[in-house]
């Protein structure tokens, strides 16, 4: 088994990207500035948003972090959005997920403008990405293919089971491994909450990718011997020998899992610090296409 290191290829990537950012401003391109919003103060939202804000200091970007109230309007927060997208020196626009249940996410992702859409939720750029045409990747699928990518793993032919159908996550990840490119070419299913006999599907799969949500929901009995695993989920449990009460896991059963596959994501140190690659290459290119 070989862990996919979340640490070594996002370090590998973050360094291309330092890299082309002094390239950009050395012929007269400014730095790339990223817009983080954030509604109310839930403490995994902050977290997050926190981290996007010390990658773009790390790696030479510009950051705004708007900090808003959970009893915002959700006209208030469009309105926000709107500014930003009016705001010549902003690249790029993250509106942090969830938002307070009041306020539809749909509507605010609509109102960013899509030339500053770098989580790639707008349905402009799902649409570009279903088409096969360059836009802004969903940061999270863009980092996976990133990892499969930096490890040379051939999916050509592979089958590729999804778990999960979010907008975000799982619907994008099987458009990206059924397309015709590399990684991709992928036979691919996608499974969700209503799929009868999961395990059925995912014992015949070469890759799985789980986007659930649930705690080590893929058990090792779920597994074919030499598949590889990308693990998205982000689960917090309870943990009496942590100093917090809590620690992280990820959809799959890492434990018993691991000894049974070629390749594995870890939780944490796997996917999440490749979304974040995703983000930052994203606003970069936001930069570039929006010129000098
Ligand atoms: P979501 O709740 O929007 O979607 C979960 C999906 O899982 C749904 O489509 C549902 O159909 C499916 N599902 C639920 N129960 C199921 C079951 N019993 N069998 C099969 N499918 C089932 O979640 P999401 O936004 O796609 O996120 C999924 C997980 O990934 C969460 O843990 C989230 O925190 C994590 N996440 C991680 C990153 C990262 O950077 N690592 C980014 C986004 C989300």
């Amino acid at each position: 088994m070989q862990l996919l290191d979340g640490v070594l290829v996002s370090g590998h990537i973050k360094e291309q990207i330092k890299e082309e950012v002094i390239k950009w401003q050395s012929g007269g391109g400014k730095k790339p500035h990223l817009a983080a919003v954030l509604v109310g103060n839930n403490p995994a939202s902050e977290a997050y948003v926190g981290s996007k804000v010390k990658h773009c200091e790390e790696l030479g970007f510009d950051s705004t972090l708007l900090r808003l109230p959970a009893d915002m309007t959700e006209a208030d927060l469009i309105a926000e959005v709107e500014r930003l997208n009016n705001d010549n020196n902003i690249d790029g626009i993250l509106v942090q997920l969830p938002l307070p249940a009041h306020i539809s996410p749909d509507s605010v992702i609509n109102a960013i403008h899509p030339a500053k859409d770098v989580d790639g939720f707008h349905p402009i750029s799902q649409g570009r990405m279903l088409l096969g045409q360059p836009t802004f990747l969903p940061a999270t699928p863009y980092g996976i293919m990133l990892m499969l990518e930096y490890y040379k793993i051939d999916t050509a032919g592979m089958h590729c089971v999804v778990i999960g159908r979010s907008n975000i996550v799982g619907t994008p990840m099987t458009i990206l491994m059924s397309r015709n490119g590399n990684p991709g070419n992928a036979t691919v299913t996608m499974c969700h909450s209503r799929t009868k006999n999961l395990k059925d599907f995912t014992l015949n799969a070469d890759i799985i990718v789980a986007a659930i949500g649930r705690p080590k929901y893929v058990t090792a009995d779920m597994v074919k011997p030499g598949a590889i695993i990308i693990d998205v989920g982000i689960n917090r449990i309870d943990d009496a020998t942590k100093k917090s009460g809590s620690r992280l896991v990820g959809d799959v059963d890492f434990d018993n899992v691991a000894p049974l596959c070629s390749y594995i994501t870890p939780v944490p140190k796997g996917v999440g610090l490749m979304t974040i690659c995703g983000l930052m290459k994203n606003t970069l290119l936001a930069a570039q296409l929006r010129g000098k």
